[in-house]
Order: C-alpha cells, then structure tokens, then sequence
C-alpha cells in the first residue's frame, strides 16, 4: 500500500544515491525532511514538526526497504526534532549545542505548538542521542561532509553536502518560495539577518547542481542569492515596521511567496517575546 498521504515527495536520481524530498503540507510549516536513499542504506535529515507528517515520513522511509543508518537533526527548532518521537530506534545525530538547545527552549516550543495543534505535535522531549564531532562521514560509499553555521535563521545549524553528488542539504539555511522564519536571536539579542547573510554567501559559488532548502521545493545555486536579497529587503521592512504592519508589509513586498504563517510567527518572536 503506498504510505503517502499528505507528504509531497520528489525524488531526485543522482550519482550514487537517490534524494527523496519529502515535503509537509501547510500546517506542518511546509518542512521537509530529506531521505538519501544510498545502495545499502537511508540517511534521514529532520523528522517534521506534526505527528501525522512524522509517522507518514517513517512508512515512507520503510516502504523504500533498506535500514535507516541514522537521522540528523540539523538545528533546534521544532519542525525539525519533534518527530524524532518515530526515530527512537535508530541514533539520531545533532551538534552538541542543538542538544542543549533542544534541552533550553523544548517546553516553549511544545506549549506554543500544542495550543495551535493539540495532540497532533509531541508533548514529549525526545533527543538525539549521539552528538556529531566529525565534520565529514562516509555512510555506504557516499561522502557526507558536515558544515557548522553560527548565529543564522538558528544560533547553531547543521547544514551538509554530498561533494561527489553535487548536492547541497541546507536545510533552513535556505527556503524556496517560502516566507523565512526571522525571528531568532543570538544569545545577546542580535537579530538574525547579518549572520545569515553572510552564512548564505560562503556557499553562494559552491558547484551545486541540487540545492534542498528546509522549507520550499528543491532547487538551484540561484535560490542562494534570492535568499540573500529576501533577508536583506526584510530587514529594512522590519526597521520601518511596526509588530501591527510588518507582515502585511513583507507579503506586500513578496507576492509569490507562500506560507504566511511563518512570519506571523517571526512577529511573535520579533515584537512579543523580545
Ligand atoms: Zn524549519
């Protein structure tokens, strides 16, 4: 039977290994957690904020018949460690400092989700179980390299590639055609846009034939500097905004872009809980 309900799938053949990019609908804030399905093996990046998404994500992964190797968790954030609830028997891998901040904001980001979902999102905190400390590792032939990102649309952000596949998996380092989530802060208050900006340029010339964002479909290098511009003009609407009129300004100025959503809740964290 096919395990596939509400996820988009699309699946990218490359070299040594296929990409499935399985995307949640609106309410799960449009995340996608990628499978690299290698000839042996499945690696797992995130698991979904919605229980629904999760489980649906774990049929999928065993309708493709290999083992899961582990899952990483690439940054803090509840769209990306919620669903590991599915994972608990398999190593799930995140930096240690996404382990504490997992550990710091978990009951925060429960209670904010469970009164927009209820029991469709986890009220349990579940963690990764191992911490990364290699910055590259071969998982069935296929090298994974592992890039720590500093004070970006989180304070610590995994991101990775696949040199040999020409592959990019920036997860939120990067969004396509979605509005980006602007509202976290470094530890000492610092807004997140110079950080992220000049994260995203370090891999503006890298030779990337797939580029997957976190939020949004698949795409190419180019989507790198259309991020750059977004963060770029969103900051100057957010100098000129207040917390009544910085969303519709920002809509205003991103037509085609969907998921408004996800600035209403950077609103919230930009004016309410600052
Ligand atoms: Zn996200």
């Amino acid at each position: 039977m096919n395990p596939v309900k509400n996820l988009v799938i699309t699946t990218i053949k490359r070299n040594k290994v296929q990409i499935h990019c399985c995307a949640s609908p609106d309410d799960g804030e449009r995340v996608n957690a990628q499978i690299i399905e290698t000839a042996n093996k499945l690696v797992i990046i995130d698991a979904m904020l919605m229980r629904p998404y999760a489980s649906e994500l774990r049929e999928y992964a065993k309708s493709l018949g290999k083992p899961i190797d582990r899952v990483f968790v690439t940054h803090s954030h509840p769209d990306h460690w919620f669903g590991i609830e599915y994972f608990q028997d398999v190593d799930v891998y995140a930096f240690p400092e996404t382990i504490e901040e997992i550990k710091m904001f978990a009951q925060i980001a429960m209670d904010f989700h469970r009164n927009n979902h209820g029991d469709l999102v986890t009220d349990t905190l579940f963690l990764p179980n191992k911490a990364i400390t290699e910055s590259e590792v071969t998982i069935d032939g296929v090298l994974f390299r592992l890039f720590k990102i500093v004070a970006a649309e989180d304070v610590f952000m995994l991101a990775l590639d696949l040199p040999e596949e020409k592959t990019f998996i920036a997860q939120d380092l990067l969004y396509n055609k979605v509005h980006l989530f602007v509202g976290q802060r470094s530890m000492d208050g610092t807004l997140c846009f110079d950080g992220w900006i000049a994260a995203l340029k370090q891999y503006e010339s890298g030779e990337y034939e797939v580029v997957l964002p976190g939020h949004g479909f698949p795409g190419e290098i180019s989507i790198i500097k259309e991020n750059i511009a977004n963060l770029k003009k969103v900051k100057s609407i957010l100098s000129s905004s207040t917390g009544e009129n910085f969303v519709q300004n920002v809509v205003a100025a991103f037509p085609d872009y969907g998921l408004r959503s996800m600035l209403e809740m950077s609103a919230y964290f930009l004016f309410q809980m600052k």
